[in-house]
């Protein structure tokens, strides 16, 4: 898959291109990288790539020009059409089913916004997406697009094997994740369930399915509203919960 992003900060990717899962997906060519930076097309010999928005008011905002030119050079660097997504805090929260839909295309461009952002032409003009990563406000936009990448590239074929596999982590199945323990089996006299040293895995299956459902409703109960349970499910939920109050 091809990733580009506009950006005046291209040195922080390394942060994703150099380490990790990430890291080797980038080496081994199953993504790839193109960092395009609006500096770059400047027109004056200071490199001014921001100015002062209409109306007033505090801060400054990235000039049109030196944007659009950078986007309209990455997406001639793309060989498939390319999606171009804007990272913003007034962008809609970038969920799971999201980061699929990216990960199913040939090719991303992501605008990392500074200063106070874009100009709204600029994002009317060339922005297919916009996206937030959260309720907060960053000072760019290159870690919401580096968290997005991420979450994108481990879903790509060939990235997580077999052990890493992401089929069963959270939100995959609109739920989140089970508990999960690994030795010794007993920390500061608190045990691992015993059921995950039964050996039994129909039951091993059947009591994370029911952590899953339960941890859901305790933590994130608008994702089960969203999602719906099935018959089998609510009686898992409700064994949870009985299990709950008689501890
Ligand atoms: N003036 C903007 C506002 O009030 O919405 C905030 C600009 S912020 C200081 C600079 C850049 O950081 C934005 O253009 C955007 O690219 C990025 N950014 C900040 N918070 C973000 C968030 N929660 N999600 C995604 N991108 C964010």
């Amino acid at each position: 898959m091809e990733f580009a992003v506009v950006t005046l900060l291209p040195e922080m990717f390394t942060a994703l291109t150099d380490f990790g899962i990430t890291g080797r997906a980038f080496k081994e060519g199953i993504a790839t990288l193109n960092l395009v930076n609006p500096r770059d097309f400047s027109v004056d010999r200071h490199g001014t790539v921001d100015d002062k928005p209409y109306g007033g008011g505090p801060g400054m905002l990235l000039k049109v020009e030196p944007v659009l030119k950078a986007v309209d050079v990455a997406k001639q660097q793309c060989q498939s059409p390319a999606k171009v997504i804007y990272f913003s805090a007034q962008g809609r929260r970038l969920v799971q089913t999201d980061v699929n839909s990216l990960a199913a295309e040939p090719a991303v461009i992501f605008i990392a916004g500074r200063y106070e952002g874009l100009d709204q032409r600029l994002i009317d003009l060339v922005v297919d997406e916009e996206y937030s990563i959260g309720d907060y406000v960053l000072s760019g936009g290159e870690i919401p697009a580096m968290a997005a990448m991420d979450a994108i590239v481990r879903l790509l074929p060939g990235v997580l094997g077999d052990a890493e596999s992401a089929e069963e982590e959270s939100f995959t199945d609109g739920l989140l994740e089970y508990p999960q323990y690994t030795r010794p089996e007993s920390v500061s006299g608190r045990r691992v369930p015993e059921v995950l040293l039964s050996g039994d895995h129909a039951k091993i299956k059947n009591w994370r399915r029911q952590q899953s459902l339960g941890r859901t409703f305790l933590r994130r109960p608008d994702l089960l509203d969203k999602r719906g349970l099935s018959t089998d499910e609510k009686k898992l939920l409700e064994e949870f919960l009985q299990d709950l109050s008689l501890d």
